[in-house]
């Protein structure tokens, strides 16, 4: 079972490393057939009008989307986010091609000209807490995207509730319905994983392992379940 990590631009070399920390057969994709046998792809952090204006040069968009039409899951992180969503609003947001396939509408710099970067501890989901550890998982935001809405079936893993009374909260609150507003950093719809924050970063391995588990027949979840029926 290997598993992809899109590797036109970005943090993917930080993801592979998670990857194979975990015993995972990581591999660099920069063209349509190597995405071919693959379990999965994770789409990482960088600067998303590049990587989809390289993925447009590669060809990459069609067999991309033809692979998550398929069914195969994949985990888009920061820009790998807005990669993944159905629209994208804010800065420079026009004319980037997207995948899509979230439904959901991200702000591409949502925390950008405030905040470029900061790290803060974020509730656990029970996804993450079941597979051990602590209750809360450190959260890396780097010219952070965030979701500003999410359809019925999208499921919020995680949310961050924006910074009040500090400066530049007023021009984030603005962009929120209300004061005190949470906005979205974590979903998963079907096939689809995205976070605004980079677990790669981390060494909490614990978003890798719950991508690994969205993983089709022949994944680690399917052969550890198969070792538990076999034992019962
Ligand atoms: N906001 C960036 C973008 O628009 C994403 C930043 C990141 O991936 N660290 O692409």
């Amino acid at each position: 079972m290997a598993v992809g990590v899109l590797a036109l631009q970005g943090s993917f070399k930080e993801h592979i490393v998670a990857l194979k920390k975990l015993g995972v057969e990581a591999v660099e994709v920069r063209k349509p057939e190597q995405l071919i046998g693959l379990a999965g792809l994770i789409i990482p952090g960088g600067e998303s009008t590049t990587m989809a204006k390289l993925a447009e040069e590669y060809s990459l968009i069609p067999a991309l989307k033809e692979f998550a039409s398929g069914g195969k899951p994949i985990w888009g992180t920061c820009a790998g986010l807005i990669f993944l969503a159905d629209k994208a609003v804010g800065q420079k947001s026009g004319g980037q091609a997207l995948l899509g396939g979230l439904d959901c509408t991200v702000h591409r710099n949502f925390f950008g000209s405030q905040l470029n970067s900061f790290e803060t501890e974020l509730p656990a989901p029970a996804a993450l807490t079941e597979l051990g550890g602590t209750e809360s998982f450190r959260a890396v935001f780097i010219r952070a995207p965030a979701i500003v809405d999410a359809g019925p079936d999208v499921d919020v893993l995680a949310a961050l509730e924006l910074p009040s009374g500090e400066s530049g909260a007023s021009s984030l609150e603005k962009k929120t319905e209300e004061k005190g507003k949470k906005v979205i950093v974590a979903v998963r719809q079907g096939n689809l994983l995205a976070t605004a924050f980079h677990p790669e970063l981390t060494s909490d391995s614990r978003w890798h392992s719950l991508f690994l588990k969205m993983l089709p027949k022949g994944g680690k979840a399917e052969v550890q379940q198969a070792k538990e029926q076999e034992t019962e």
